[in-house]
């Protein structure tokens, strides 16, 4: 390297939508015509960050400035469906879209303008800022999300909150018992992973819940290969094995639970065979892990990943699996809890953030639909022009066939933000270039890791690239709203008014390290047991409790040659994300993987062509085994990254129907038929 080169370090956080929320010190040369960034150096002092990344995201310089970036503005030259575009400048783009805004709202209302968004840049400015300029227009903004939401609103219930535990539990040395359910770590959360290691060396026990055996599940004491979306049967079956056994923590319960005796009445009802049945485990092996946790009372840690609430009663599932730890009297106890999402820990100081940047009133009258539902929702020909941030939907929502058909709308005017062309971009028409996280001053606040980081925006070469923020700026200077407070700040400046609002300790923590972390290693929250409820006491009420009642539809028994279909994220890939630097793993889209003894029940041979089909869609795969999949269940990998394959992505065989909040999507709650074509 030329030792003449001024470097500038800067702190910065990937901002992926990912349990990682890495911190790490970027290095700069803030000089260079183009690669700016020279390298990303993980903080080894971080606690979960731990000095590494992970494997899909090694070298994100590479993504930074990759050839096929996004550095104009694109305006649609063939029908939507297809990546034809030309450039035009960015005055033509916003000039553009101020035309088509002002006529969607003089003909049809400024409720005809929607906001989708999520979190593919998690970052607060980038995701949540433009909020001040669709609630100015009185747009319609997408509520709920894709992910964790359902969970959230489940265990919220409950404990009035969904943070209960913090991560540093799993490496505290009074475990003896981790239970991973519905988490697949060492290829989702590298973090969590390296740190149950640890925590194996230093003599705990490992319980895996999961229809997958994961890298885990392959030593651990014990794996439950259930089948998908029967959590709530294991967690009936243990509840009920506990109280006959009478090993309930009584006095707990006594003195911080409300109406658990609500419980030993949904759990009476107990069909043993049919919990059997449908789990598809072994009266031995559930026994096992009863006795496990027996064993390991006070001593047990639950790591609850995102896949046990996709489904249509998600939440509810939930709320099952804590009941365990609640009957068990796991909470508030050194190496115990509930460990599932974190950015509850973060209300005191990340609402103010929230509510200055975007502005909004205390109960925003919105005209809004569920993300999940954003397909249905547009085929309403309400809705006249639609802008797309921080989202792949043409990936990563349910239901392709309905979203697309309202995506193909000629009379849906369609912007798009994003760095590359992908499948969403092919129904634009309009792509405004957008920048990379790093390149724009911001705060992440995370969902494994509890607290707040930082991006200290380093500069981008491309003069046309902008943040969602920077975009809805000028925007709002075209609409002429100069008397509005709304976007008279800069980036900057927003960041710094915001770092401004945090609380001293925090602001000298994210100077200091671009991180703060509200624990120490040895904390352990809600140690007093004095929950966020009415009264402090977890809430137990019976409509949390109805699937010990009911037997949803997913349990019906599957037909001939019928799988459920699990379509988790693939190792190297960030939900849509990450196409550009591992084509390598494009292939592994191609394929549904079956267990081998699946594939020979229904007499076909690996590297078959399949039709894969319900009652969304069709379309063709090549057929692959995966040793790892229990039998009856199909996998297919989804955030489908690459445009213009000649497949279709596993969204097109998700339903559209949200989780029962209303939150978030059920992508579980799905079967499909294989047969040879
Ligand atoms: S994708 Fe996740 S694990 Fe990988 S660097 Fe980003 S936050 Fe870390």
């Amino acid at each position: 390297m030329n030792k003449n080169i001024e470097i500038t370090k800067r702190f910065g956080t990937c901002s992926k939508d990912c349990y990682g929320s890495c911190v790490f010190v970027g290095e700069w040369n803030d000089q260079a015509h183009e690669k700016k960034l020279i390298k990303t150096i993980p903080l080894e002092t971080h606690p979960l960050t731990n000095g590494f990344f992970c494997p899909k995201f090694n070298y994100r310089e590479e993504l930074l400035y990759h050839p096929n970036r996004l550095k104009s503005p694109l305006i649609r030259t063939d029908s939507k469906g297809t990546n034809l575009f030309k450039q035009i400048s960015l005055e033509s783009a916003l000039n553009l879209t101020i035309e088509k805004l002002n006529y969607a709202i003089t003909q049809f209302g400024s409720s005809s303008i929607v906001a989708a968004y999520y979190a593919g840049n998690c970052g607060l400015i980038s995701k949540l800022s433009p909020i001040r300029f669709f609630d100015e227009l009185g747009a319609t903004i997408r509520t709920g999300g894709i992910c964790n939401e359902a969970g959230n609103y489940a265990l919220s219930q409950m404990f009035g909150t969904y943070s209960t535990t913090n991560p540093f539990q799993i490496i505290n040395p009074n475990n003896r018992l981790i239970v991973i359910w519905g988490s697949n770590l060492s290829d989702r959360n590298n973090h969590a992973y390296f740190l149950v290691k640890q925590a194996i060396k230093g003599g705990s026990r490992v319980v895996v819940v999961n229809p997958i055996k994961t890298n885990l599940a392959k030593n651990a004491t014990l794996h439950l290969q259930s089948l998908p979306g029967t959590d709530y049967l294991v967690a009936k079956y243990v509840i009920n094995k506990i109280l006959e056994a009478e090993k309930l923590d009584r006095d707990f319960l006594t003195q911080y639970v409300d109406n658990f005796g609500e419980i030993f009445d949904k759990v009476r009802n107990f069909n043993k065979e049919q919990i059997l049945l449908h789990t598809g485990l072994t009266e031995g092996e559930l026994d096992n892990f009863t006795e496990l946790l027996l064993e390991h009372k006070h001593k047990t840690l639950f790591i609850v990943g995102f896949g046990p609430q996709k489904y249509f009663y998600g939440g509810k599932n939930l709320n099952t699996i804590a009941l365990i730890q609640i009957l068990l009297g796991n909470f508030g106890k050194p190496g115990t809890g509930f460990l599932f999402s974190q950015s509850g820990f973060n209300h005191t100081y990340s609402d103010l953030l929230i509510q200055y940047i975007t502005q909004q009133k205390k109960e925003p009258q919105r005209n809004s639909f569920p993300l999940a539902t954003l397909g249905s929702s547009l085929n309403s020909n309400k809705y006249k022009m639609l802008f797309i941030y921080n989202l792949n939907p043409a990936s990563s929502l349910p239901n392709q066939t309905i979203l697309r058909k309202a995506l193909l709308r000629r009379d849906l005017f369609v912007v798009v933000l994003d760095m590359f062309l992908n499948e969403t971009t092919k129904y634009a028409d309009l792509v405004i270039p957008v920048k990379f996280d790093l390149e724009c001053d911001d705060f992440i606040t995370p969902y494994f890791t509890p607290g707040i980081s930082i991006n200290q925006g380093g500069p981008c070469p491309y003069s046309d690239c902008l943040s969602s923020y920077e975009f809805f700026r000028l925007l709002a200077n075209r609409c002429k709203w100069i008397d509005k407070n709304l976007f008279q700040e800069t980036q900057r400046e927003l960041y710094e008014k915001c770092i401004d609002l945090l609380p001293k300790e925090i602001q000298q923590k994210l100077k200091l390290n671009g991180y703060y972390i509200p624990f120490g290693l040895n904390d352990i929250p809600y140690q007093n047991l004095n929950f966020p409820t009415f009264n402090g006491k977890i809430q137990i009420h019976s409509s949390l409790l109805d699937l010990f009642d009911s037997n949803p539809d997913l349990l019906s028994p599957r037909g001939q040659n019928e799988f459920y279909l699990l379509s988790p994220a693939h190792k190297y890939f960030i939900h849509s994300q990450m196409g550009e630097i591992h084509h390598e793993f494009e292939d592994d889209f191609k394929k549904v993987f079956l267990n081998p003894s699946d594939i020979d029940y229904i007499n076909l041979k690996v590297n078959d062509e399949v039709l894969v089909s319900n009652e969304f869609s069709n379309g063709k795969y090549i057929l692959d085994q995966n040793t790892a999949l229990k039998s009856g269940i199909a996998l297919i990998y989804s955030g489908f990254p690459f445009a213009n394959a000649p497949i279709k992505n596993v969204n097109f065989f998700t339903s559209d129907k949200p989780e029962e909040s209303e939150l978030s999507g059920a992508y579980f709650s799905t079967k499909i038929t294989i047969s040879k074509i």
